[in-house]
């Protein structure tokens, strides 16, 4: 694996570059390896505290909320051209810190510069309205921001779900107290000096790196914040929910998901395979999005999966920053473990393991995390394999007789975060998209998360929807202004009214 310098970070708080309160540090490291590439500044409490305080004291003051709009969007504007400029060492950082495929990881950088252009043209876009009174009033309404805005991410996307939650929040004239997961710590201060360096004004984004259970909670429970926004798994999303809920905190939650993609028979078979591949194994299947649950209609089943399985085998597993690389590493050894737990799990509960099951031990890479891709087949709905959401390149395929069939099953989970069907039968795809129970459906593609798109779950999978034009409803409160036009004074007691005869 390639050889890298030490990375350094430390926390960002009130525009400045400080050491946690207490001096701890904590050591990152490539899943690739489980060798440390960096040495992270530690938060606690006390330094949520600080952030919290600056970021209360910067939308107090107004420096950024009273910014003029246009203004405000050259500065996210010019985020979104500095991450551009700097996209091959970030993603590179990126690759190093999450395993992510180097591919995958300019991307991601590339669509957080498209997610800071977007939100850079919505922020004079924050409108009111005024409401018909049958009284001589005038009654209007002004969309206002939250306040301090507690963000929380994982590690799957660092950068982009970093993106795709101060995007928003800065455009509606938030300010933010940001905590990347302590697996990923790296590229979200990286973005927060960008922030700063594109005029940000100081105090606005703060980036605390450190453990969710201690500063999080702190961050969650705080009296000073106003907004809790969190993107992880639906097990922290309920106990964030229960953190929040002591100051009645707004809270927004993108959570976990096991999202069907389902294969009908007139489907063009050929583009499915190919498909479903990038649904279920990109970023080694670490996407809250995969569509980890395959229906295959019966009568294609066989043909579908000497394909898929012929596809899976092909995959090319190495080292995410070499180019060439198909596969990287999952995030860490104790995710390895889980993920084989959940294999062994399936196979004793009488799934058909079709490829992969198994770390990949060959030398160099028994030392990094990295597991082959795995197919399950005639896998059971109810099986723990297809309820139970894995987060790693782990696929259930279930077949199925007929269209009510399938989506019954699509819909028996506790989430619904999204789907896929394939089909060429433009009634039945509508007609399925309506039954399925998800925030997000896509048909004949496998899976895409444009800025202008909203995102977001049904069920367990969330409350709220992040990008597009919805998501600015996420950062804003709507507050309702009354103004009398009687010419006649107002005087309750005065003008008491007659009883009615
Ligand atoms: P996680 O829930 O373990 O951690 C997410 C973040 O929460 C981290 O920053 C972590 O430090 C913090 N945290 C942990 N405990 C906390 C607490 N008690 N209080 C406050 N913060 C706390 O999730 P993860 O393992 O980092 O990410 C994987 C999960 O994220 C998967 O379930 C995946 O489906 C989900 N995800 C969802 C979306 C979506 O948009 N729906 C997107 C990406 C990932």
């Amino acid at each position: 694996m390639t050889a890298t310098t030490l990375l350094r970070t430390q926390l960002l708080i009130d525009g400045r570059l400080v050491d946690a309160a207490s001096g701890e540090t904590f050591e990152t490291v490539s899943p690739a390896t489980n060798r440390t590439i960096g040495v992270v500044a530690k938060a606690g409490a006390e330094d949520v505290n600080r952030a919290v305080a600056a970021a209360r004291r910067a939308f107090d003051d107004g420096r950024w909320s009273g910014m003029a709009p246009v203004e405000r969007s050259k500065r996210m504007r010019k985020v979104a051209e500095l991450l551009r400029e700097r996209v091959d060492e970030l993603a590179r950082i990126e690759t190093l810190n999450c395993g992510k495929i180097i591919v995958e990881s300019r991307a991601d950088v590339l669509n957080a510069a498209a997610c800071f252009d977007y939100y850079a043209n919505l922020t004079g876009q924050v409108w009111g309205e005024q409401i018909p009174m049958n009284a001589p009033l005038l009654d209007y309404t002004v969309r206002e921001p939250i306040g301090v805005c507690g963000q929380i991410i994982p590690w799957n996307f660092p950068i982009l779900m970093a993106a795709w939650k101060l995007g928003p929040a800065l455009a509606t004239g938030n300010t933010i107290v940001l905590k990347p997961a302590s697996n990923t710590p790296i590229t979200a201060v990286l973005l927060g000096q960008i922030c700063q360096e594109a005029g940000i004004p100081d105090g606005v984004l703060n980036v605390l790196t450190g453990p969710g259970a201690s500063i999080g909670a702190v961050l969650c429970e705080h009296p000073d914040v106003d907004k809790i926004a969190f993107t992880g798994e639906t097990e922290t999303g309920r106990t964030i929910s229960r953190q929040a809920a002591g100051t009645i905190k707004k809270v927004s939650l993108e959570l976990g998901g096991k999202s069907p993609n389902i294969v009908f028979p007139d489907a063009d078979i050929d583009e499915a395979v190919n498909g479903s591949l990038f649904a279920v194994f990109t970023n080694a299947g670490q996407r809250c999005t995969a569509r980890t649950r395959l229906f295959l209609h019966e009568s294609i089943h066989d043909r579908f999966m000497a394909d898929f399985v012929a596809k899976t085998a092909k995959i090319r597993i190495g080292d995410p920053l070499d180019w060439e690389t198909q596969m990287g590493p999952v995030i860490s050894r104790t995710q390895c473990d889980r993920v084989l737990s959940y294999v062994q799990r399936a196979r004793e509960g009488g799934a058909d393991l079709a490829h992969g099951g198994r770390k990949v031990t060959d030398d160099p890479f028994d030392d990094g995390n990295y597991l082959m891709p795995t197919v399950f087949d005639h896998v059971r709905n109810d099986m723990t394999i297809a309820q139970e959401e894995v987060f790693g390149p782990v696929l259930a395929v279930i077949p199925f007789k007929d269209d009510s069939e399938v989506v019954a099953m699509a819909n028996n989970t506790i989430f619904g975060l999204a789907a896929t069907i394939w089909t060429n039968d433009v009634k039945r795809a509508h007609r399925t998209a309506a039954a399925i129970r998800a925030g997000n459906v896509s048909i004949n593609f496998p899976t895409v998360n444009p800025p202008e798109a909203p995102f977001g779950g049904y069920k367990q999978s969330g409350v709220g929807r992040e990008l597009s034009r919805h998501a600015m409803d996420l950062y804003t409160q709507v507050k309702n202004v009354v103004v009398n036009l009687n010419p006649t004074p107002f005087d309750w007691y005065g003008n008491w009214p007659a009883p009615p005869k």
